[in-house]
């Protein structure tokens, strides 16, 4: 299309490194923000993402992917210390993300406030999540005209999720953390329904590929033990949420299956933690089947047998050091203040005890420097320390390797990729291995690993992606299939549909253009007609002017025999017109499916309507009438089929109800079922009744438009019952739905096109 606009992305952080993530896109001047982290290897203002270098008055919504402070914590500054509280903006996060969220912050003022750099006061804080807007996964939020974004699930911890963004109908696919492996509590991240232009995705672990999961359990569980049989203390930096409540769940599993460890205490160092606790219960439902059925089965898998808390003392950390060996579970992660830090000084010149490394260490931290095993450090203090204590690194970091980020990336099949939360060379090592992959294959994807501040300016191919909807998304369409229908631009963003669900979804009448509509079909012509026929009186038979045989149907929607199994319908759009093509292209496909199924034979009148008003003329004496009742009931009958599947009709038996009052005797209907909902036409009073509305509305349109297409129908249903008149049974007439002005579409242009599924 002739105008191509640009996104631009920017990173204010976790561009070409691990840490302070935050996302910048901008699109048709809307823009939204990703993730608002800081960088847990500074503290202050260093650790801040680039905030100086965007208007925050101007940013439509910030979105929090997960509670890891790398992703969160840099939130209350943005909301409280810039002019983000000037613009409309909206922060979101999922249920789960907001309730420890705030557990988290609370922790970080407390840490941080004992520092001279804290960021911001407690109250910022509370005005900051008061601000919070909670989502649901699967949900979709518009965050403004042309703005909207679903949450998917993304693994990786409690609540986490990936964010597919639609900005006037670019999507954008920004995973934050993500872990494809199912783990003991977490279901895995899922891959969105729908394929993004633009795909922004973690790559932490780049090119490496991670042992898998249950021998990195064992391995861990035995290295576990062997440090405890050796009489040392095992110390495991986590952070208080997250990976420790999968370290728990498997440790907890180990020590019930091994009696001999049942004197060695696993202690879980966190008050944070224990608070979380009850997030985790609460959420239960959002993880996978394994923890549901254990807790449906009352053993709520949270409530650990063998892990104890650490006294609530200061100083425990002493204490537990020169008792007997111990497993201990002490944040932060990283290991620069704190419990873990503290233990781990207090430990490390003792070969005995023993160190496993949980999680992935950022650059710059303890965590990482100790993994090169250095003969001593340097303590909080100053001092050095020899460094006696083993050593090891076993990633529970639930973050996606090479194998499962490359197959990920490939399924989400996006334009374009943008790698960040990566260190610089993991980053390069996986973008060359991708360039590498869609070389071989011929494929045309951009692999993009943006510096902090590198704006990216991406545009996109010249094919849109518009959304089916209506009658055409019943189907998923098979590779190769074209779908047909109306394209509707508005707002930069496409919607194909069927030019029978124009009403009811855009609330728009069709410019004055020939509309085509091709059918393949496996009945012969002579059929259809008999069909045509029976549902509109005689049509008008001939060939048009290129030769084609051709029924006109009441004079406005010519059927075509374009080829052997095809045919063709062509009118000339206009409301009226649509309702009488769309009703014959619903009795031309319904001939395909099934014949009329109502099983009703003339001699039906054995039903006949003995409870009828006696006002009126009786039954019994219009045969002919009857007949003709009947076939209308056939008909409409017919006019259902083709919409819903079959109908079934229900006649009252005369004498089942004669006790009862008139107004309370049920009357004939037809009865409609479509995914598990059904509706009932009462062929007295034509009103549709049903325990779902969108079906009730469906139904009700479809008799609308039976009504007016098809004369006869209108007439009287039930011979010697008059039909209420339309107004009354449906509430508005045609007449007046056709008259009632349909606002000019101004923007929004409807053109017949073909679009490739
Ligand atoms: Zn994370
Ligand atoms: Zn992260």
């Amino acid at each position: 299309m002739a105008d191509t606009p640009t996104l631009s992305v920017t990173m204010l952080g976790a561009g070409q490194e691990v840490g302070r993530s935050c996302c910048v896109l901008h699109y048709r001047g809307k823009t939204i923000v990703c993730d608002a982290g800081v960088h847990p290897a500074h503290s202050g203002m260093a650790s801040l993402p680039f905030i100086d270098d965007l208007d925050w008055s101007t940013v439509d919504a910030i979105l929090i992917t997960h509670f890891h402070l790398d992703h969160a914590a840099a939130l209350t500054y943005i909301t409280e210390k810039t002019n983000f509280g000037d613009g409309k903006g909206k922060v979101y996060m999922t249920h789960p993300t907001k309730a420890v969220h705030k557990f988290m912050m609370q922790d970080y003022v407390r840490m941080s406030s004992s520092t001279s750099d804290a960021l911001f006061s407690p109250l910022d804080m509370t005005k900051s999540l008061a601000a919070i807007i909670p989502v649901s996964v699967h949900q979709l939020i518009t965050v403004c005209p042309g703005v909207s974004f679903t949450p998917y699930h993304a693994g990786h911890v409690l609540g986490a999720c990936m964010f597919l963004i639609d900005i006037y109908g670019l999507k954008i696919l920004y995973t934050g953390d993500y872990s494809r492996e199912e783990d003991r509590h977490l279901v895995k991240a899922e891959l969105p329904p729908v394929r993004p232009d633009v795909l922004i995705v973690e790559s932490t672990f780049g090119t490496q590929t991670l042992e898998g999961r249950e021998e990195k359990e064992q391995r861990f569980t035995n290295l576990v033990h062997s440090i405890v049989k050796r009489n040392g203390h095992c110390l495991l930096p986590t952070f208080a949420l997250g990976r420790a409540q999968e370290l728990l769940l498997i440790l907890d599993e180990y020590w019930k299956k091994h009696p001999d460890l049942h004197n060695i205490p696993i202690y879980y160092a966190s008050s944070l933690a224990r608070k979380c606790m009850s997030v985790y219960q609460t959420y239960i439902h959002t993880m996978n089947a394994n923890i549901r059925s254990r807790f449906a089965k009352r053993d709520n898998p949270f409530v650990f047998k063998h892990i104890s808390n650490v006294p609530p003392q200061r100083g425990w950390e002493k204490k537990i050091a020169e008792g007997p060996p111990c497993v201990v579970l002490a944040s932060p992660g990283f290991m620069d203040n704190g419990p873990s830090r503290e233990l781990f000084e207090l430990w490390a010149s003792d070969s005995r005890n023993g160190l496993i490394v949980t999680g992935y260490s950022i650059e710059g931290t303890l965590a990482r420097e100790i993994t090169n095993e250095p003969e001593e450090f340097t303590s909080m203090k100053g001092n050095t320390i020899q460094r006696k204590i083993s050593v090891e690194g076993i990633s529970f970091s639930a973050h996606v390797d090479f194998s499962q980020n490359s197959e990920f990336i490939e399924l989400v099949g996006a334009q374009h990729v943008v790698l960040v939360h990566g260190e610089q060379t993991a980053m390069g090592r996986l973008r060359a291995a991708m360039n590498s992959r869609y070389k071989e294959r011929n494929e045309d994807v951009k692999i993009h690993t943006p510096r902090n501040l590198e704006t990216l300016q991406l545009s996109f191919r010249g094919e849109r992606v518009a959304k089916a909807i209506g009658a055409l998304a019943d189907k998923p369409p098979q590779t190769g299939d074209v779908l047909s229908g109306l394209l509707v631009a508005k707002d930069y963003s496409y919607t194909l549909l069927d030019p029978r669900d124009l009403r009811d979804f855009a609330g728009l009448t069709t410019c004055t253009v020939t509309q085509r509509q091709k059918i393949a079909l496996g009945v012969g012509w002579a059929l259809v007609r008999w069909h045509l026929e029976g549902m509109y009186g005689t049509v008008e038979e001939g060939l048009d002017k290129d030769g084609i045989p051709t029924m006109r149907v009441m004079g406005i929607v010519d059927v075509k025999q374009t080829a052997e199994h095809e045919l063709t319908l062509e009118w000339e759009s206009s409301s009226s017109n649509d309702m009488i093509a769309d009703s014959t292209l619903a009795l031309i496909t319904g001939i395909d499916k099934s014949p009329a199924s109502v099983k009703l034979t003339t001699n039906s009148h054995s039903h006949s309507y003995e409870h009828s008003d006696p006002g009126h003329v009786h039954p019994h004496a219009n045969p002919e009438g009857e007949a003709s009742s009947v076939m209308r009931i056939q008909r409409l009958a017919m006019f259902l089929e083709a919409h819903f599947g079959e109908v079934e009709l229900h006649m009252p038996e005369p004498d089942e109800d004669a006790e009862l009052p008139e107004d309370e005797r049920r009357q004939p209907a037809l009865l409609v079922e479509l995914d598990h909902a059904e509706a009932e036409i009462n062929l007295v009073t034509l009103v549709v009744n049903s325990s779902s509305d969108t079906l009730k509305k469906r139904v009700e349109a479809v008799l609308d438009m039976a009504l007016t297409t098809v004369s006869s129908l209108s007439e009287s249903f039930v011979s010697g019952i008059p039909v209420v008149s339309d107004d009354v049974a449906l509430g508005l007439s045609q007449q007046d739905k056709l008259g009632a002005s349909v606002p000019e579409i101004d923007s929004a242009s409807a053109v017949a096109m073909e679009v490739a599924a």
